[in-house]
């Protein structure tokens, strides 16, 4: 007899035995400096109690963390695709070295960043906010969907410990920004490898994505690659210090957070 699987695969929705998708890859590993004896992850969540923050410090290096969320068959298939195409930019990016990025450049970092940050979603499962449907979406076109924002920024750490934050909520729409959903709809994510300091905004509520801003530091330290908007991003930019890491890792859910506050008038 045989015993059915559980759990369906995040992107082909297919029930299958899952398997872990490192975070940070093996081949990554020789471009990262060992994170430790432990390493933290920030869960964000906006609610009707108010905004609730947890750290969590995992033991062990971080460079082995990763959640079982794919397939066998995604994970060993498209997935390694997007991994391999990605890989020739993602080095300089991690590096900290000189890159000229262009379209296709910054379209196959932007689709490695989403990739991991569907992924990375199920650290957390009760707080996935991105739909099957864009996970297929980026199964099927091998590119973010269009209701996603994609920022790099160039990294230098010092004390700093974030590696990985997500931020989640329930947005009914732009002038009701909160309540009434009963799973989250819009995310944010910060996602730091080596260098690459990447910042992921996504919503089903579209206005908000395009509404949502890094602040003064996004302006001249942080580059946007999707949707894209230049021909070329020149590497390294002016590097982030701890400073500007963390206000960046909480510009989006600080963002997020002012427009609740906010009365709607209605
Ligand atoms: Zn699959």
């Amino acid at each position: 007899m045989t015993t059915p699987f559980k759990h369906r695969c995040a992107f082909c929705d297919e029930p299958a035995k899952l398997t872990k998708e490192h975070l940070w890859p093996k081949w990554t590993r020789k471009h990262l400096r060992y994170s430790g004896q432990r390493h933290q992850q920030a869960f964000i969540v906006w609610g009707d109690e108010g905004t609730t923050e947890r750290r969590r410090t995992y033991g062990g290096d971080a460079r082995n963390s990763g959640p079982k969320a794919p397939c066998g068959a995604c994970n060993g298939g498209w997935m390694g695709g997007v991994e391999i195409a990605a890989q020739p930019f993602l080095t300089p990016l991690i590096k900290g070295n000189s890159i000229i990025l262009g379209e296709a450049g910054q379209k196959a970092v932007a689709t490695w960043v989403t990739m991991k940050t569907m992924v990375a979603e199920y650290f957390d499962p009760k707080q996935i906010a991105v739909p099957l449907e864009e996970r297929q979406y980026l199964r099927d076109h091998l590119r973010p969907p269009d209701n996603w924002r994609i920022w790099i920024g160039n990294y230098e750490r010092e004390k700093w410990a974030g590696q990985w934050a997500h931020g989640a909520a329930g947005v009914h729409s732009i002038r009701t920004p909160t309540r009434n959903l009963d799973r989250p709809n819009t995310q944010s994510t910060t996602f730091v490898v080596g260098h690459l300091y990447a910042n992921v905004f996504s919503s089903e509520v579209r206005h908000l994505v395009d509404c949502i801003s890094l602040g003064e530091i996004g302006k001249t330290k942080i580059a946007q690659i999707w949707p894209i908007q230049e021909q070329i991003v020149a590497w390294p930019k002016t590097p982030l210090d701890d400073t500007d890491a963390d206000i960046c890792a909480t510009a989006l859910h600080d963002g997020l957070r002012a427009m609740f506050a906010t009365p709607t008038g209605d």
